[in-house]
């Protein structure tokens, strides 16, 4: 039953077709992660990100949540028999989790084979917040972040304005709609803020970018700041601010690329500094601004 021991993967990529449950160094989880994939035969997402990972591959065989059960057990199991840590067990893979279908049921399930077996193990969504715009979605991810299953939601925030989600984003999405659901979410969650900084077509964000997308961020933090208590402990709105880099090749290569891991720091002081400017002290320190170039 033991699969672990053949090592983890170190980026999504190299992930065999078709598999439902993987380990990954995460950089961002800061160990092991164990990847769940909703979209074994397909890419299924709201999204169509320039520096997107996902390559096109092919297989046929759809999900199986009784296969995800079986093999999310196994994986942990492993970790366990082995004496391995297991940081979190994500929703990620090649597309966005939330709208699959048979997300909600892999949900339950992962948070039940969690409880069982590595109790301290997170349970986090990666999500480009999409989700959001369905009212089921909205209240389900709200009641998963809120309730027992602690669930972790890292939610995409690649823009502060329209024309950079554009290029960004490439989607039918209206930008405005989208920030909308997620403010609405953001005083109801707590959530992580995940911003990809990157060039396209070899451009960085420009000056009129960086200024929305901060006042947006900080938007977005005065938010959870009402819900506050004195100590600055948030119990919804941003929790954590993360800004990764480009560190791994896309199928679109070189329309994205990445940029300097010093153009990143500059990017967390100034938010830093933005965030400073808007928010009393206990609601800004209890926002961890972390850069993964
Ligand atoms: S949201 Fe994620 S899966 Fe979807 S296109 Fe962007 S990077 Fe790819």
């Amino acid at each position: 039953m033991d699969r672990l021991n053949i090592g983890p993967i170190e980026n999504h990529r190299q992930r065999e077709e078709g598999v439902l449950v993987y380990p990954v160094y995460s950089r961002r989880s800061q160990g092991l992660s164990i990847g769940i994939n909703l979209f074994p035969d397909h890419k299924g997402c709201s999204f169509d990100c320039p520096y997107c990972e996902v390559f096109p591959f092919k297989q046929d065989t759809p999900f199986s949540l009784e296969l995800m059960e079986k093999q999310l057990f196994r994986e942990l199991s492993a970790a366990q028999n082995q004496g391995i840590i297991v940081k979190d067990v994500c929703f990620s893979g090649n597309g966005e989790p939330s709208l699959a279908p048979d997300f909600f049921a892999a949900l339950d399930a992962a948070a039940r084979i969690r409880d069982r077996v590595v109790p301290d193990a997170a349970l986090v969504l990666i999500t480009n917040g999409t989700g959001l715009l369905h009212d089921p979605i909205f209240q389900g991810l709200a009641q998963a972040a809120s309730g027992p299953k602690a669930l972790r939601i890292w939610l995409k925030l690649d823009a502060g304005t329209a024309a950079w989600y554009t290029l960004m984003a490439r989607s039918a999405i209206p930008f405005e709609r989208l920030i909308r659901a997620i403010k609405e979410f953001a005083a109801c969650a707590p959530i992580t803020i995940q911003t990809m900084l990157c060039a396209i077509q070899g451009k960085p964000p420009p000056q009129e970018e960086v200024t929305a997308w901060e006042g947006l961020v900080a938007a977005l933090a005065e938010i959870g700041a009402c819900a506050r208590c004195s100590t600055g402990e948030r119990a919804r709105g941003i929790q954590d601010i993360q800004l990764y880099g480009k560190a791994r090749p896309a199928p679109e290569d070189p329309l994205a690329t990445a940029l300097a891991p010093a153009y990143l720091e500059e990017r967390a002081a100034s938010l830093k500094a933005a965030l400073e400017r808007s928010l009393p002290p206990p609601a800004r320190s209890a926002i961890r601004i972390r850069v993964f170039p």
